[in-house]
């Protein structure tokens, strides 16, 4: 049999990098590499186009404003590509500013709107003076599995009615503070707040989307 190879895009992994988010893709290839599967990471980023077709697997890291900016800018002529990508079941994780700029929109915290993609159904909007800083616990109730991270975000996003948050809030403030919700799960794209990197922390997540991305191209395995 040939060898399995999953097909990796980092999306602008040169500019949202905060908190060793990467760490994300380590802990994949290490988890891929044990299973004798490829994991071929390419970074994606400005004026670099992004097709479908040509990935099993999209990483989308978090930022600061002033990137976020930057990438904002860029991702619509992503937007088209990237939707198709989504629709068609490929599996993505996005932490914090990627998480937030697959909806519509982000606040930052000097007011400024910037445009999401609109992939999903959530928007950001900021707060005063305040950052949701610190550890934050979870439980997702149909995987029955907890995880715990950190968080460090200024955006307070909410979920529209087509997407389920990836656990309800045990501690810490999740995605408002309000709601109780962390993160959201839409097809199989997986959004969180979660530095530390998440899946070094959770590594039946990581186990999760690994298996989602194998069964997408290989069948149930
Ligand atoms: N700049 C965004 C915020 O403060 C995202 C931060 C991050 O990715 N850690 O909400």
């Amino acid at each position: 049999m040939e060898k399995r190879q999953l097909r990796v895009a980092h999306l602008y992994g040169n500019l949202l990098n905060t908190y060793g988010d990467n760490g994300n893709l380590l802990v994949l290839n290490y988890l891929a590499k044990k299973m004798d599967v490829a994991f071929d990471i390419s970074i994606v980023s400005i004026y670099e186009p992004f097709q479908a077709e040509d990935y099993d697997f999209v990483f989308f890291g978090g930022g600061q404003d002033y990137e976020q900016k930057i990438v904002s800018a860029d991702l619509k002529s992503k937007r088209d590509e990237l939707i198709k990508y989504i629709e068609n079941d490929g599996v993505l994780l996005a932490i914090c500013g990627g998480y937030q700029l697959l909806g519509h929109y982000y606040e930052t915290a000097d007011g400024d709107k910037i445009s999401g993609i609109g992939a999903l159904d959530h928007y950001t909007i900021r707060q005063d003076n305040n950052r949701f800083i610190g550890d934050v616990k979870i439980f997702n109730e149909s995987f029955n599995e907890t995880y715990v991270g950190f968080e460090n975000h200024n955006g307070r996003t909410f979920l529209g009615e087509n997407e389920q948050p990836l656990g309800t809030v045990l501690e810490g403030n999740g995605n408002n503070g309000e709601d109780q919700g962390e993160g959201v799960i839409y097809r199989n794209v997986y959004g969180s707040y979660f530095h530390g990197p998440i899946l070094a922390r959770n590594v039946n997540l990581a186990h999760r989307l690994l298996k989602l991305a194998l069964d997408k191209k290989y069948g149930n395995s």
